[in-house]
């Protein structure tokens, strides 16, 4: 089976958007996105997938509801003002899925959940759970708990590594990161003219990790090298991965009709 049709068969799948296809620039939520998210989504359900949603945007909803003039500054204020945001994220969700019959529970994570054994089973037994009453888990950080996400957002990437956590920790049989760029290039594409989409990768190597824009300590540019990352963890534990463009959420649904979309960054087979 090629490997692109090997996508068409995947039941089970982990979907993760960022701040950047929930938001517009000036930071407002996108309402109009998040909604047709919501339905592809659910009509994938109704087909037949199983769905989990891991998702940002906490801070940017919150910052909105409280009419912040500017982005929160502190920790402290960005871990209060993500707890605000995050219910209201999650009512934005509970609404659109509302609107197509499908219902939503909510997952709060840290990072470490895959370090203890026992609490890993709970979460896992959660997850199980709530995929076969049909429930969309939508996943983010416990930003109350951990600040790894908003300390590190350039380092960790927005919840791209956790993403690849929860469709290891899940077994999923794919896992599809959004973003504001069509797939992974041979370089940066916004500085290079030249650039090309590579449509597979077998094997995360150094000159991917230079055309990320440099590995080790150099985060600097853009958020490739945690999307490699994210690869990485979920290639090694048997699941593909697919980047794409959340511009249009339509994608989903081609991604997963086995269309040449994106980049497929394809799992360990061992
Ligand atoms: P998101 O916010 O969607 O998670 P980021 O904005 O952090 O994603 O990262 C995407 C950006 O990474 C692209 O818009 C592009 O400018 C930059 N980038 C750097 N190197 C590459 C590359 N080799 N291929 C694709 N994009 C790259």
């Amino acid at each position: 089976m090629s490997n692109r049709n090997q996508i068409k068969s995947a039941k089970r799948v982990v979907i993760k958007v960022g701040t950047s296809t929930l938001t517009y620039e000036n930071g407002n939520i996108n309402l109009g996105r998040i909604e047709k998210l919501a339905r592809v989504i659910s009509d994938l359900m109704n087909s037949g997938k199983e769905v989990v949603l891991v998702t940002s945007g906490a801070i940017g909803v919150g910052s909105s509801k409280l009419k912040l003039k500017e982005k929160p500054q502190s920790i402290r204020e960005k871990q209060a003002v993500a707890a605000i945001g995050q219910c209201e994220l999650m009512h934005i969700y509970s609404k659109f899925f509302g609107e197509y019959s499908h219902t939503v529970g909510q997952v709060l994570l840290t990072r470490d959940v895959v370090e203890d054994d026992h609490i890993r089973e709970n979460v896992v037994n959660t997850f199980e759970t709530l995929l076969e009453m049909g429930i969309v888990p939508i996943v983010n950080e416990n930003d109350t708990v951990s600040i790894d996400e908003i300390e590190n957002i350039v380092k960790f990437g927005d919840n791209d590594n956790l993403s690849a956590i929860v469709a290891s920790l899940i077994s999923a049989d794919l896992l599809i990161i959004l973003s504001d760029i069509d797939g992974f290039y041979d370089k940066n594409p916004r500085e290079n003219d030249d650039a090309k989409l590579l449509e597979e990768v077998l094997e995360i190597t150094e000159e991917l990790e230079n055309a990320a824009g440099g590995a080790g300590t150099n985060f600097g540019t853009g958020g490739m090298i945690t999307k490699l990352m994210a690869a990485k963890v979920s290639n090694k534990a048997g699941v593909n991965m697919v980047l794409a463009n959340g511009e249009c959420p339509e994608v989903l649904r081609d991604v997963l009709e086995g269309k040449e979309i994106g980049t497929l960054f394809i799992r360990d087979k061992k």
